[in-house]
């Protein structure tokens, strides 16, 4: 493993030319980090508009034949903006052109949107003084439109070799006949993973707007402490249940090399941010490394006496949802009673039919749809050694008046997640928060 740093920058660290100046004081500052990811300029201010939604926009009218000109000025600006207050000996006219020919001749959505990365990667190079490398060559999709790995590291390490430094533009690639392709949003994040991999990078900095993860989120607790320390497998419990910072596919790349993410804040270069790892001896400072969570569930609860020794009676229940197209998000069960969880926007529409397969199918004593449910997920790898962690919970619950509906420990001991009504669910997570870190203070 080398000792450079893959770095990525996220739309606000570039969304006009003062936050470019704190990403080249931040570059410039360590001659390791040798290799930059850029996103597209995103919100300057909180109603202002990204960029790539405006390339969304304006390709959406071009695609329909509609007079495009007035979008696609908006969008120049905010490019010039950038490079004449910089100060830069640089024009992008001529690309400008380029681009406004293609929306015209109907180059594709995907095609549009990576405009947004290519421009300003292009202005990024130029006030670092880096080299520019255009994905398009180097990040590969397969026929399938599924990104193909092995082939991007194959493509993308030499030409990485070539450059001392250099900028790359996220979020896109191509496919076998060079269309443009783009991850999903968010997809820069991927890119910086991808780039790190294939540098062999000893870490990937993933600069954005904040400190890093914070315990829970900020709008029920305030000021929740930041954690320093993530794995990978709590982070991925804790995406699930509804914490976002990072772009989920943003792991795998990095994550089967070993190679740490840093998440960092521009606007706070000082802070240590969170790093996420692999594996982690360093115990956190709290048993548990986070809260996350989601509303919007319902509980289908079903009744049968000597349900425990009727062969088949999950599967047959299983096989009710399957049958109407419905995910699971969990199952508990007890001796003559099981639940299974699911989202309620998904049962609606199916839900009678669900109910009439499982009387069907299993002829259950007693059938009914709780709604209104939240799932809180308690992660920590500190749990599996610490005692009595779900009795604290508990009486943190009990000591708050809340309700608790139901409890599911994951097998792994990383995770205890409870079912609460959706209106106790905020005061849920406060109360867990304040018994495992505000008290421990
Ligand atoms: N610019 C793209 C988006 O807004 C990709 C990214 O910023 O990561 O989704």
């Amino acid at each position: 493993m080398s000792n450079f740093k893959v770095v990525k920058f996220g739309g606000s660290s570039l969304a006009d030319a003062k936050q470019f100046r704190k990403v080249a004081d931040i570059v410039l500052a360590d001659p390791n980090r040798r290799y930059v990811v850029a996103s597209a300029p995103g919100k300057r201010f909180s109603e202002d508009t990204k960029i790539t939604d405006m390339l969304y926009a304006c390709y959406a009218k071009a695609a329909q034949g509609e007079d495009f000109s007035a979008d696609f000025s908006a969008i120049e600006e905010r490019y010039n903006g950038i490079i004449s207050e910089l100060g830069l000996d640089l024009s992008l006219e001529k690309e400008f052109v380029n681009i406004k020919d293609a929306f015209a001749h109907r180059a594709g959505r995907d095609y549009a949107a990576s405009r947004g990365e290519y421009l300003n990667s292009i202005i990024l190079a130029a006030y670092l003084k880096f080299d520019f490398i255009d994905p398009a060559g180097y990040i590969k999709f397969g026929e399938n439109g599924v990104f193909d790995l092995e082939k991007t590291i194959s493509l993308l390490r030499p030409r990485l070799e070539k450059s001392e430094h250099a900028v790359i533009p996220g979020f896109y690639g191509s496919m076998p006949n060079d269309t443009i392709r783009t991850f999903s949003r968010g997809g820069s994040d991927v890119t910086g993973s991808i780039v790190a991999r294939a540098a062999n990078a000893e870490i990937y900095e993933n600069w954005t707007d904040v400190s890093g993860f914070l315990i829970c989120d900020p709008r029920i607790v305030d000021n929740p402490e930041p954690i320093t320390t993530i794995t990978y497998r709590e982070l991925r419990e804790l995406a699930y249940m509804g914490a976002t910072v990072l772009h989920e596919d943003a792991i795998f790349p990095v994550r089967t090399a070993g190679i740490p993410i840093n998440i960092r804040n521009t606007n706070r270069p000082e802070d240590r941010g969170t790093m996420i790892v692999a594996e982690s001896n360093e115990a956190s400072s709290y048993v548990i490394t986070g809260i996350a969570g989601k509303k919007g569930l319902s509980a289908i609860n079903i009744e049968k006496d000597m349900m425990n020794s009727e062969l088949g009676f999950g599967r047959n229940v299983l096989r009710a949802l399957e049958k109407n197209g419905l995910n699971f998000e969990h199952m508990p069960s007890g001796i003559d009673t099981m639940s299974v969880i699911v989202s309620t926007d998904a049962l609606k529409p199916v839900q009678q039919s669900v109910l009439d397969e499982i009387k069907f199918r299993v002829k259950p004593d007693h059938l009914e749809v709780e709604d209104d449910l939240a799932l809180i997920a308690v992660v920590g790898r500190g749990m599996r050694k610490a005692r009595g962690t779900a009795g604290r919970i508990f009486s943190a619950l009990a000591h708050a008046k809340i309700n608790v509906k139901m409890i599911d420990q994951g097998s792994s001991e990383l995770n205890i997640i409870i079912g609460v009504a959706t209106e106790d669910f905020e005061a849920a997570v406060k109360a867990i928060y304040d018994i495992f870190v505000a008290t421990q203070q």
